[in-house]
């Protein structure tokens, strides 16, 4: 059987599938389900791909932390070298939590909020990626306010199609994203000329799960293009964040390696003489995607007239993908049985019919035995909810003979320790 994704990730001569070498079964007995379980060496591998491909200049790889926040997450990448691309005060916080820097991180977003931009200049972020001239004037008040300069970026909006899912476009002129390429030399002047402003670089970041090199070369001249222009006014740049975005294989995506990816960047930003620069990324996917699987228990199996039904203990509220995308993510046993498959649609308990995790899977499966949903470790945690007063999910770190519970499950009982119930006598 073809397993899309990570290397760490295969099935044993027993037909017993395995992550690191740990079988994903005896880890679901182990942990219970619904279960996140990740590959260290995974994401560890998956950044050195990066980190290699542009050794030899000066460059910072900053994990976009939105796609897997956990802590020992962020540990692992800190440990690495990453800075982090961060979008809340939240995700700042968590990097500090986490033994990250923030002079390694840059700060994204559409709607930093006043007292955002006062904890990260307090903090000491090395960059915020500014995407209006409205939120500029704001970040120059409260800097000054502090008496600090804020080291800043445009995310200028290269108006390039990434040729992805709508929802996960994000450089079209049609999106809420960035600085329109006709404004940006402008709002550059502005920014100069700002009391609290400091300008350090340029920034893009056109989607996600972007399978092509094309519309990152495409990007990337519009960038390069924009910083002539913008130094010719007299306005050094100083780096250039070309954002994230690279996708991962779910089925038969064949996205370019890291290593490609980069080294056609590279030519180009060497062709058109600008290799001295600091070059910035902002991997989010691509870093954590393939080193996670979900693991989730078979409770009834439904058969139909139309559908067979396969009900897990997992659901949109622990993986939102589907339900949100219509994304397609690989669903297989943790251990083979040898009869004949018959034709599933994968779902959750959630009442709702989107409700779903896989549609059409071909499954040899009886209840109580666990599945994998695979390439899980990017957009799946941090998207979960309590919908259904459903408590999240565990999470557990598989790093060689080491295995940590990094997220014990959610209890119910804290879901609504905020709560209170209203006084009786308070209508009288
Ligand atoms: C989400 C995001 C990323 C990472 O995107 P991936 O597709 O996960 O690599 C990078 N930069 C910004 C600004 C983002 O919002």
């Amino acid at each position: 059987m073809n397993l899309p994704g990570s290397p760490f990730l295969a099935r044993d001569a027993a037909g017993t599938l395995t992550l690191e070498g740990h079988a994903l079964a005896g880890l679901a007995h182990e942990f219970a389900t619904p279960l996140y379980v990740y590959s260290r060496q995974a994401m560890r591998a998956a950044v050195t791909a990066y980190q290699q491909a542009l050794a030899g200049r000066p460059h910072l790889v900053c994990y976009a932390m939105k796609a897997n926040s956990s802590l020992a997450v962020l540990q692992t990448f800190a440990e690495a070298g990453c800075g982090f691309d961060i979008v809340s005060a939240g995700e700042l916080q968590r990097v500090l939590a986490a033994g990250g820097s923030a002079d390694q991180v840059v700060f994204s977003g559409v709607g930093k909020t006043r007292a955002e931009m006062r904890l990260a200049l307090e903090a000491g972020v090395r960059c915020f990626n500014v995407e209006s001239e409205a939120e500029l004037d704001v970040l120059s008040e409260v800097a000054t306010a502090m008496g600090k300069t804020a080291p800043i970026s445009l995310r200028v909006n290269p108006d390039v199609d990434a040729k992805t899912h709508p929802y996960i476009s994000t450089g079209l002129k049609g999106n809420k994203f960035g600085i329109s390429h006709e404004h940006a030399l402008a709002v550059y002047q502005h920014a100069a000329r700002l009391p609290g402003i400091a300008v350090h670089g340029i920034d893009c970041h056109i989607g996600s799960q972007i399978t092509e090199i094309s519309p990152y070369l495409d990007a990337l001249d519009r960038v390069l293009d924009l910083v002539e222009a913008i130094e010719a006014a007299g306005i050094p740049v100083h780096h250039l964040d070309l954002g994230g975005g690279l996708g991962i294989t779910y089925t038969d995506e064949q996205p370019p390696t890291a290593d490609a990816l980069i080294g056609a960047l590279l030519a180009k930003i060497d062709a058109r003489g600008h290799g001295h620069r600091e070059i910035l990324m902002e991997p989010g996917r691509s870093l954590v995607g393939n080193a996670g699987v979900l693991l989730t228990e078979v409770l009834y199996l439904k058969p139909g007239e139309h559908k067979n039904f396969c009900i897990v203990d997992a659901a949109m509220n622990d993986m939102a993908r589907p339900a949100m995308y219509e994304a397609w993510m690989g669903i297989v046993p943790c251990r083979q049985r040898g009869e004949a498959a018959q034709t599933w649609d994968v779902v959750g308990p959630v009442c709702e019919s989107g409700d779903w995790l896989g549609r059409d899977r071909a499954l040899a499966v009886q209840p109580g035995d666990t599945l994998a949903m695979l390439s899980a470790g990017a957009y799946g945690m941090t998207m979960a909810s309590n919908y259904n007063s459903r408590p999240r999910a565990a999470e557990v770190m598989v790093d060689g003979a080491q295995v940590t519970l990094i997220r014990a499950r959610e209890t119910v009982e804290s879901l609504f320790a905020g709560e209170r119930l209203i006084d009786g006598h308070s209508r009288l």
